[in-house]
């Protein structure tokens, strides 16, 4: 029993394995989470300033929890 299993893409924005960055507010891949956009560079992964955005590391997304509750 050596059989590959077939390559599924990933859903980038559920992506467990994703590298967790500073602005994430709960851990990659956890249940009720969701990537946004995020607002300290806005998306972009770069501040003003050129400088790459250390709050998302420069993905231009964070994690946060959704589904209410807060
Ligand atoms: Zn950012």
């Amino acid at each position: 029993m050596s059989e590959e299993k077939p390559r599924t893409p990933r859903d980038e924005a559920s992506d467990p394995e994703r590298a967790p960055t500073p602005g994430d507010e709960v851990e990659p891949g956890t249940q009720g989470a969701a990537e946004t956009v995020c607002d300290v560079c806005g998306g972009n992964g770069r501040l003003e300033n050129g400088e790459g955005c250390s709050n998302c590391n420069g993905t231009g997304v964070v994690i946060k929890a959704v589904g209410g509750g807060g």
